[in-house]
């Protein structure tokens, strides 16, 4: 099959993967996307011989070989963690690398020792979708693929097209007809082939998926190609070495398929098999009220894979559209991620997640789209439930610009104090600085 060839498992330390479902493990000869037991649902994780990739690793490398690795923009010094070949080229743009600021002002306000914000929002395409898809691009091309492509709401989309266009990568997108125009504007600029499905999400990645298996593309679906969750942990590697390797005691995140929350768990467990931490951060999965798959799992004690892979889909609807998945594809992983870490997937209303778009600009200068600044709204209902403590340091993971979604950014404003009308002359310029100051 064409589908064989296009994948290759590959990277200086990577010795294999293993079934999230069954635990059988693959050569890095013998791996596919997923594990033929169980169709696409058989999804992998990546394993590392970590005592030899210690001396090609920030933290454990020796000077000379630590020089190197700081040669190396962005992400791209964590590659011997990653599945990619030392020599393989990469996408220009600067991935990763991206600012963990404190954020002493929402700390106080919140009644915590330490806030720390992970501003994803400086990624290349805007989101953290960079991170696994100029893993992904760079595979392709490594590979000879002639095309990659993935289906998506619209970051990952987004990331693909941005990350192809840097490194003169062909690839074809599958959206769901109804995503934000804006969004579909941005695939466009980048030069991407564009399908606009009419369907949803779901049937959008069926298309995909079928597409790559007739014509032998590079599939970048997430939660299908393990490499993705690799590309991902990177921010997990970042915010330990940017911290001095003292991680905080939780990280809040907004989850849709749960890629992002499974790789955050990746990262902090590798750096834990390392000896670069001692412990990992409590992951709270931010879902909101309206595509709240896993928080209804968790309620229900449906924490097995079996569980959570016989559990109906449900009818998604959110204002944060890149957290809305009526079936979160990587499901198994993000739940594994919770309870491994004994975190929690939290609920919280679009009303909160708008409310915190606000909050968090105004009091750390950080504009997020409404999936990122989920993660706020999460920490202030984690901090009712008593499930963070006033002298913890919190960290939250701010995925996507504000810029993203322009609509929901005026509608979180709506309730604000507005602009003050101004005729345009001295007059009554003098009139309101007199009233105002
Ligand atoms: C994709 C995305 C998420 C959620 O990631 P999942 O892996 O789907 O859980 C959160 N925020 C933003 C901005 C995203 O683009
Ligand atoms: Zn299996």
């Amino acid at each position: 099959m064409h589908q064989a060839s296009a994948f290759h498992l590959v990277g200086p330390f990577v010795i294999g993967a293993t079934c999230v479902l069954c635990g059988k493990t693959y050569s890095p000869q013998d791996a596919g996307y997923v594990c033929p037991c169980h169709g696409d649902e058989g999804i992998l994780d990546v394993n590392y011989n970590y005592q030899a990739a210690r001396s090609c690793f920030p933290g454990t490398a020796q000077p000379d070989a630590l020089a190197r690795l700081n040669a190396q923009p962005g992400l791209w010094r964590y590659r011997a963690l990653l599945p990619l070949p030392w020599d393989a080229a990469v996408p220009a743009l600067h991935v990763g690398m991206t600012p963990l600021y404190a954020a002493p002002h929402l700390a106080q306000r919140l009644g915590l020792a330490q806030v720390w914000i992970k501003d994803d929002t400086r990624q290349p395409t805007g989101s953290f979708k960079d991170r696994a898809s100029c893993l992904g691009v760079a595979l392709a091309k490594q590979g000879q693929v002639p095309v990659i492509a993935t289906a998506s709401t619209g970051n990952a989309a987004a990331a693909l097209a941005g990350m192809a266009a840097a490194h003169k990568q062909p690839c074809v997108i599958f959206v769901p007809s109804s995503a934000p125009p804006a969004k579909i504007a941005q695939l466009q600029a980048y030069g991407a082939t564009i399908f606009l499905v009419q369907g949803s999400y779901d049937q959008a990645f069926e298309l995909c998926m079928e597409a790559c298996r007739t014509m032998g593309w590079y599939n970048r679906n997430t939660a299908y190609n393990p490499c993705m969750a690799e590309g991902k942990k990177t921010a997990a590697f970042e915010i330990a070495e940017q911290l001095h390797w003292q991680v905080p005691q939780a990280l809040f995140v907004g989850v849709g398929d749960g890629c992002i929350m499974a790789g955050l768990h990746k990262g902090f467990c590798d750096l834990e098999r390392m000896g670069l931490i001692d412990r990992v951060p409590r992951l709270y999965g931010v879902q909101a009220a309206g595509s709240d798959f896993l928080a209804q799992a968790q309620d229900a004690g449906l924490k097995s894979p079996q569980a959570l892979l016989t559990k109906a889909p449900i009818a998604a609807h959110t204002v944060a559209d890149s957290i809305s998945a009526g079936l979160p594809r990587d499901r198994v992983k993000a739940m594994n991620a919770m309870v491994g870490t004994k975190g929690s997937f939290i609920r919280v209303s679009d009303a909160e997640i708008l409310a915190a778009i606000p909050e968090l600009a105004a009091q750390s200068g950080v504009f997020a789209e409404p999936a990122a600044a989920a993660a706020l709204a999460g920490l202030h209902r984690a901090l009712e439930l008593g499930l963070v403590q006033p002298e913890e340091s919190v960290c939250l993971m701010i995925t996507g610009n504000g810029l993203k979604d322009i609509a929901s950014a005026m509608q979180a404003c709506q309730p604000l104090a507005q602009p003050v009308e101004l005729a345009a002359n001295s007059a009554a310029l003098q009139k309101v600085l007199a009233a105002k100051f």
